[in-house]
């Protein structure tokens, strides 16, 4: 048996299958999309396998064995290793950073291979041979072992232990160093034999009562048990047990213990609740279609607090139903224990959380639930769109529109587009929910999109739900033009309206969500005098003031400074960091309001692990007036007494030199007002602006995505943006301009070639090469092109096709090509 493997070197020449041979005694533990370790030249590498087959072109004499296997259990199914190719083609990656992206990092590090022992359900032990029964004694004893001693120790019997491990009487873990802290406990384990065990309760002296109990417990309960909970069940003191293990009757060892981060809390289990005739209507369209095994994309905007995680809720139940597996996926920042809670209350134990947050053994312990089919419904962040799954039946992209499902480092995926593909291979259903879809997924609801639907790039079903449930209004928004505000004399960071606003809610001690954009203001440091502002030496960017450290650093490059307390170009004392805009924000509303209750959430509040959820547990607990902060307060949060909300600088967004940003500020400023009355009491909004006359303000106000959606298409397609053509942005970065200009110009000319060459329905426009908007990070310049493209136009052959001018021209030369496939950010 041969296997083709992609070995762990991101590198244009090692893109590609090698040719190993299966030696006989792997045959039965290796499949496609195992991990194995390669003799790669001098080295040995890790791979996967991508395919298996007998026989090969090559030489058989030629061709190296397989050196080890690193898994029991493959980390990737084989649909996974096809995504993974579909990743490549589709991204323009290495196939190798597809496949790295789909396991947990801890399996990307150092790692020991451990099994233990489990009890598969409904068999019984005396199917396992003596030999068997022997491993399995030895393995319960130990907690885990390590595979290898393993192996060792049964040296003639690997295949019988491959059996017990596929029959589940053994699980494969892995223990990871240095990327996982693992979390360990004291445990108490009975001895091997547990018939000593009368003998020595015998022995005790009558007094040892305690240390009877401590040994009766054994006979009834032989498992190994947390020292702390033996003490409790039996309510003894250690030295009771420390006594029976000196006497080598039972032994305590730290053991390894599961991580379960929500394992502390208890979910109040909940029930499915009336739909409402929208809701009913919606949930009836997609159960519909999991029931026909149909591979439909729905695209589901409902307006915020018209009910969508209900309808989620009842359709993943009707997956879980028909025995099939569901991914949710919601904004990490979405990713609260209150919305966990939600799908942890309806589904219990059956749900993983995946999230950026945890260790690297935490997010191990769920992604393992998964392989193990412990869990049918996943939880998480971008990545945990790879859920090894094997029979899914439902994907929900929750607050679709949102930029974080883009990854901005290789593989520069989006959540989107893998689910849309996941799905087709499973005949699963997808459901996009948002209320206010992106333009390339409500582009595709559209008649015009239908006509050019392709199997890759399907036609969207729109699904929607207009209203609020309980018919509660959708909160006033009013607009307050800041221009006026000047004119009048008014210099505050708060209009008169809001002012007064703020203290109406004070006096009646209703809750207050301030928004201000964090990129409008940055934490730069200038000086007053002659307007120097400290730069980056190695980046073209300014340096940010970091209070905690009080120091400047670069966010790039990691180049710091200490803060500066005289001007550098003209001696001047009033040099200063403008704190983040938040901060001042802070300041002003203590100055105005004495005794106001702030809290402030920014990139400076809540780096701290579980300090978002603390800040938001308080504010809920109403032992805050006020909540203040970032894009971080605008999302998905759902608090009963909030019944004001302001934006304080709703153009921050606006002014963005990027074409999305209307439909941005449309997105930020419908989030936002969507925070106010979500329950019995009425909300208001008030928006400040500079630009009270723009769409997508006058749009958002009026809660009219219609109007603005046809706007923002008319804008689109007049400057052949998408969703009416794709980009692809290429980023060339060298130390030396000259060498990186040549190189700009010979991608771009080729590039433009073949455009020439497109025939039919292709057609494709290359801009550039420019400096891009950063035009120097970390000591390399950067230069861009972009290629604006629509129509059958084979892409990936073209941009393979042009970036081989590069191999030649510049060989030796550290020229990096980055390649952004329906790039989100434009820098
Ligand atoms: P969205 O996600 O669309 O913003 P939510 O799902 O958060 O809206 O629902 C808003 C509120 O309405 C929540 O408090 C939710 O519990 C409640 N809700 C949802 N569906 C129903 C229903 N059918 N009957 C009563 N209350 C509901
Ligand atoms: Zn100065
Ligand atoms: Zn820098």
């Amino acid at each position: 048996m041969y296997a083709k493997v992609i070995v762990d070197v991101p590198a244009k020449q090692t893109n590609r299958a090698f040719d190993y041979r299966v030696p006989d005694s792997m045959k039965d533990w290796i499949a496609v999309g195992s991990r194995v370790g390669v003799p790669f030249g001098p080295r040995t590498l890790q791979g996967f396998v991508v395919e298996l087959h007998e026989g090969s072109e090559m030489d058989a004499g030629k061709i190296k064995p397989i050196g080890q296997t690193l898994d029991l259990t493959p980390p990737l199914t084989p649909e996974l290793v096809k995504l993974g190719r579909w990743m490549s083609r589709t991204y323009m990656c290495h196939e190798i950073t597809a496949l790295q992206a789909m396991i947990p990092g801890a399996l990307k590090a150092k790692y020991e291979r451990h099994v233990c022992a489990r009890e598969p359900q409904g068999q019984q032990h005396a199917l396992l041979l003596p030999v068997q029964q022997e491993i399995m004694q030895f393995v319960r004893s130990r907690e885990t072992v390590e595979l290898d001693s393993l192996l060792a120790r049964y040296a003639s019997e690997g295949a019988l232990i491959r059996q017990l491990i596929v029959e589940g009487y053994l699980e494969e873990i892995q223990l990871v160093k240095d990327r996982m802290t693992t979390k360990k406990a004291l445990t108490v384990f009975p001895p091997e034999q547990l018939e000593q065990l009368d003998g020595w309760i015998e022995e005790l002296p009558a007094r040892a009562a305690k240390q009877k109990e401590v040994l009766e417990h054994f006979k009834q309960q032989p498992d190994p048990i947390k020292l702390t909970e033996l003490l409790s069940e039996l309510n003894i003191s250690a030295s009771t047990v420390k006594g029976l293990a000196e006497r080598g009757w039972l032994r305590i060892e730290e053991v390894e213990v599961q991580r379960d981060p929500y394992a502390s809390r208890s979910f109040k289990p909940t029930s499915p609740l009336p739909l409402t005739p929208e809701q009913q209507q919606v949930y009836g369209r997609i159960r519909d279609s999991l029931h026909a095994r149909q591979r439909h994309v729905f695209l589901l905007q409902g307006v915020t607090g018209s009910g969508k995680t209900e309808v989620y809720l009842q359709s993943i139940q009707s997956c879980l139903d028909l025995g099939r597996e569901a991914i949710v996926l919601v904004p990490e920042i979405s990713l609260t224990p209150q919305m966990v809670e939600r799908f942890k209350g309806r589904f219990g134990n059956r749900v993983a959380v995946l999230h950026s947050r945890l260790s690297h053994g935490e997010r191990y312990d769920e992604w393992r639930k998964i392989v193990r089919r412990d869990v049918q419904v996943v939880i998480g962040a971008r990545s945990a769109i790879f859920a090894p799954f094997t029979n899914l039946g439902l994907i929900i992209i929750d607050e679709e529109h949102e930029t974080t499902y883009k990854q901005e480092e290789s593989p520069k995926y989006h959540a989107r587009d893998v689910a849309v593909a996941r799905a087709r291979y499973h005949g699963a259903s997808v459901v996009l929910g948002s209320a206010t879809p992106s333009l390339e997924s409500i582009f595709r609801t559209l008649p015009q999109a239908r006509q050019q639907a392709t199997e890759q790039r399907p036609a969207f079903e729109l699904l929607s739900m207009p209203s609020r449930v309980e018919g509660r209004p959708l909160p006033k928004v009013n607009i307050v033009d800041m221009r006026e505000e000047l004119k009048n004399g008014n210099r505050s960071m708060f209009s008169r309206d809001l002012y007064k606003a703020i203290e109406e809610r004070l006096h009646k001690k209703e809750q207050i969500v301030l928004l201000l954009n964090r990129r409008g203001y940055a934490t730069f440091v200038m000086c007053r005098t002659c307007g120097y502002v400290a730069d980056c030496p190695h980046c073209d960017i300014s340096l940010t003031y970091h209070q905690s450290s009080k120091a400047i650093r670069c966010h790039y490059c990691g180049y710091a400074e200490r803060e500066l307390s005289v001007c550098p170009d003209c001696g001047s004392e009033h040099i200063r960091h403008f704190g983040t805009g938040t901060q001042r924000v802070e300041e002003e509303l203590g100055k105005l309001f004495p005794g106001i209750r702030v809290i402030r959430m920014d990139v400076d509040t809540t780096t701290e692990k579980g300090s978002h959820e603390k800040w938001l547990t308080m504010f809920r607990n109403r032992q805050a007036d006020v909540l203040l902060g970032t894009q971080m307060v605008a999302k998905g949060l759902d608090f009963p007494y909030v019944t004001l909300v302001g934006a304080l600088a709703a153009d921050s967004v606006l002014n963005l030199p990027d074409f999305r940003s209307a439909e941005r500020t449309f997105q930020l400023l419908t989030q936002v007002a969507g925070r106010a009355g979500r329950h019995q009491l009425p909300g208001e909004v008030f928006v400040q602006t500079y630009t009270p006359e723009h769409y997508s303000i006058i749009s958002a106000s009026r809660h009219d995505y219609a109007s603005f959606m046809q706007k923002e298409m008319q804008m689109r397609q007049l400057h052949n943006y998408p969703p009416f053509h794709r980009l692809v942005l290429l980023t060339l970065s060298h130390e030396q301009v000259p060498l990186l200009l040549r190189s700009g110009e010979m991608l771009a000319s080729r590039l433009k070639e073949l455009s020439q060459s497109l025939a039919g329905r292709a057609e494709m426009e290359v801009l550039g090469p420019v400096a891009s908007p950063i035009s120097r990070i970390k000591d390399r310049y950067r230069f861009q092109c972009m290629i604006k493209y629509r129509g059958e136009t084979d892409i990936a052959s073209i941009l393979e096709q042009a970036s081989t001018v590069l191999d030649e021209a510049v060989k030796g030369q550290k020229l990096t090509l980055s390649i952004d496939v329906d790039p989100l950010l434009l820098m």
